[in-house]
């Protein structure tokens, strides 16, 4: 018999128990009912790629779920998830960030977003470098910015089995993080995010220094 999804939630917390990681629950194309499993086992962070599913799903769930975006964001689909997101992790450019401020700032919130970088070797996997991570944080407009708040990064590692390659990748990830927190969060102790590691990798990850691990698979079998 297989695991059930309570099972593989307590078992992953016990894992995580005593490492700076926290799992976030990856819900997308589940419907509502096996959220509602996750959220009886303890789970309260939960991460969808969809604007719109994510929009569909939270009205139907407990409010005190904290809701992480872990895919593309397009400006025209901010308004959608501007009264509840707690995290968009994939902030790729200033043109989202100044997008999230405005609608932000009209449900009177601030919204915590990661700087998502390309960290994978394959070249569809989405992000930032370093230096357009830069580019936005030295810019006068994003320092105007004050409904929107950067916490951390944000990475997609390659899609391999290959530990040595994603521990690589994960030390690039956290050096870009202590790189950015050095000189441009120095005071600011909520930057204080990583969030690398998913079903395949995770394990690794926390051992590279994650804070926020996304885990779909491994909690409600393949989809
Ligand atoms: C789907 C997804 C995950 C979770 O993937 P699993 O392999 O199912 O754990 C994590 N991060 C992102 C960005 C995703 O899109």
């Amino acid at each position: 018999m297989k695991s059930s999804i309570a099972e593989n939630i307590h078992r992953i917390d016990a894992e995580l128990t005593g490492t700076a990681a926290r799992l976030v629950v990856v819900t997308k194309t589940h419907p509502v009912e096996r959220l509602e499993e996750a959220y009886a086992a303890g789970a309260r962070l939960f991460g969808e790629n969809r604007p719109q599913e994510m929009a569909a799903k939270q009205p139907q769930l407990p409010a005190d779920i904290e809701w992480h975006l872990i895919g593309q964001l397009q400006t025209n689909k901010v308004k959608l998830l501007a009264p509840f997101v707690h995290t968009v992790q994939s902030i790729d450019s200033l043109k989202l960030l100044k997008e999230i401020d405005k609608h932000a700032a009209a449900h009177q919130r601030v919204i915590q977003g990661l700087l998502q970088f390309h960290i994978a070797q394959e070249d569809t996997k989405s992000g930032l470098s370093l230096l357009e991570a830069e580019e936005i944080l030295a810019s006068e407009a994003f320092r105007e910015l004050r409904h929107v708040r950067l916490t951390g990064v944000m990475g997609v590692a390659t899609f391999t089995n290959d530990e040595a390659q994603l521990r690589r990748e994960f030390q690039q990830l956290r050096g870009y993080f202590e790189h950015l927190k050095n000189v441009y969060f120095a005071a600011e102790a909520a930057f204080c995010e990583i969030s690398m590691g998913m079903s395949g990798d995770y394990q690794l990850a926390v051992a590279e220094g994650s804070t926020l691990v996304r885990v779909g698979s491994a909690i409600f079998g393949s989809r």
